[in-house]
């Protein structure tokens, strides 16, 4: 939640900020020695062993061993080896679908320790839902044993549009809910710091963070299922935007003319073409039509998601099937192109569906982008699978709690 200010800092900002400055490193350059993180920080090296005194006090960060570093300021000399304690702190997480919930308990590693998975009727009172997350998250605190005051806080990455400054889900168009105050609803009863933002920007903090894309510098999640979403991490800083809307790449009009009709009220979005429902709407309509072929046979089976029928289908030469999802990845990889031609991040991450099915549109999305971002500048993005798979939800919903409430914004800790 760090905002670039034009403020002047007093002496406590300065603290704060070196905390933060040596949490970080110690995140990103597990083990470390105190030279070393001088040499990262470009502090002195007086600052770094107060601070890591600090931290030791509080049982954040441990000394191993004895380690050789040869960096700039420690030639060969035998230096012990720091490390974060990962279990000292902990994150409740928290990843709100359609339909379905996750509640996970994670360390100050993003590292998932527990993990249970909840449905509910999309006709229950919204009240009613949220009322149950809190008893499960209540159960789950005593279950497992966690000291109250060991835990950060509680971080909730829902679908659709979130106001992250009020803890307000505006607008979830799957749900057909609209100002879910989930924050107020979890602090009347929970009693920790909570913290709620769109379930596509945690995972890419999650990533940026955790993940491949730590010391990446620019990284772009972009994450497809029912709808199609992105968040943007520049630096240690997410991007939202003046109005919280930036990274509606779902939203992004590939087709001018005779595009289908988007939820959002335009025509043409990069969602008609590459959500979950756009490439079965596509695989019904060729089973329909050939009701011979095996397309058809696969996704009249009945069995598992119709997704992964199509994938299969297309994995085992299936023509109709190849056709709609090398369409939606053609689609997916102008959409790429279009994002580094605008921000020319170092990362692109792929999530969800672009995951299930990555063997089958990675190749082709990869190509497209290659051919037609500008200047070759899509040949030297990474384009890669999350690190997390199917948890990259629930560790982006850890990955809120700990990068707005610890490793940057270590006031409190
Ligand atoms: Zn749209």
């Amino acid at each position: 939640m760090i905002e670039t200010s034009i403020l002047g800092s007093n002496i406590n900002r300065v603290k704060v900020h070196n905390m933060q400055a040596v949490l970080l490193s110690l995140l990103y350059h597990e083990p470390a020695y105190r030279v070393q993180i001088a040499d990262l920080t470009s502090l002195s090296t007086t600052t770094i062993t107060n601070i890591i005194d600090e931290l030791i006090a509080m049982g954040l960060v441990a000394e191993n061993g004895v380690m050789e570093y040869s960096g700039r300021r420690g030639a060969g000399r035998p230096r012990s080896a720091l490390h974060l304690v990962k279990n000292a702190r902990f994150a409740i997480a928290v990843q709100f679908g359609v339909e379905i919930y996750r509640i996970a308990v994670a360390n100050l590693g993003a590292e998932i320790l527990v993990s249970h998975t909840f449905t509910f009727s999309r006709n229950a009172r919204p009240r009613s839902i949220f009322d149950e997350i809190t008893n499960q998250i209540e159960k789950i605190i005593v279950e497992e044993n966690i000291e109250r005051d060991r835990i950060i806080g509680v971080g909730v990455g829902a679908a659709g549009l979130v106001n992250y400054l009020t803890g307000v889900s505006t607008a979830s168009y799957n749900l057909g809910w609209g100002d879910i105050p989930i924050r107020d609803w979890l602090s009347e009863k929970l009693n920790l710091p909570i913290v709620v933002d769109n379930n596509v920007k945690a995972m890419a903090v999650g990533e940026a963070f955790f993940g491949a894309g730590r010391n990446a510098g620019s990284l772009v999640f972009v994450y497809g299922r029912t709808g199609v979403g992105s968040g943007i991490v520049i630096g240690n800083h997410l991007l939202r935007g003046a109005n919280l809307g930036a990274g509606e790449i779902g939203h992004m009009i590939i087709m001018t003319h005779n595009g289908l009709p988007c939820h959002c009220g335009q025509s043409g979005c990069l969602e008609t073409l590459v959500s979950e429902p756009a490439l079965i709407r596509q695989a019904e309509q060729a089973a329909l039509e050939n009701p011979s072929g095996l397309l058809a046979l696969k996704l009249n089976s009945g069995g598992g998601r119709r997704s992964d029928l199509l994938f299969m289908a297309a994995r085992e030469g299936d023509r109709d099937a190849i056709k709609i999802v090398e369409q939606a990845a053609y689609y997916l990889g102008i959409a790429l192109a279009n994002l580094v031609n605008l921000l020319n991040p170092q990362m692109i991450v792929l999530g969800g569906l672009y995951i299930q099915g990555q063997d089958l549109i990675l190749p082709v999305a990869r190509q497209t982008l290659h051919n037609t971002a500008v200047a070759g500048l899509g040949k030297k993005v990474e384009l890669k699978a999350t690190s997390f798979g199917w948890q990259a939800g629930i560790v982006g919903a850890a990955a809120l709690v700990l990068t707005n409430l610890f490793y940057l914004n270590p006031e409190q800790i």
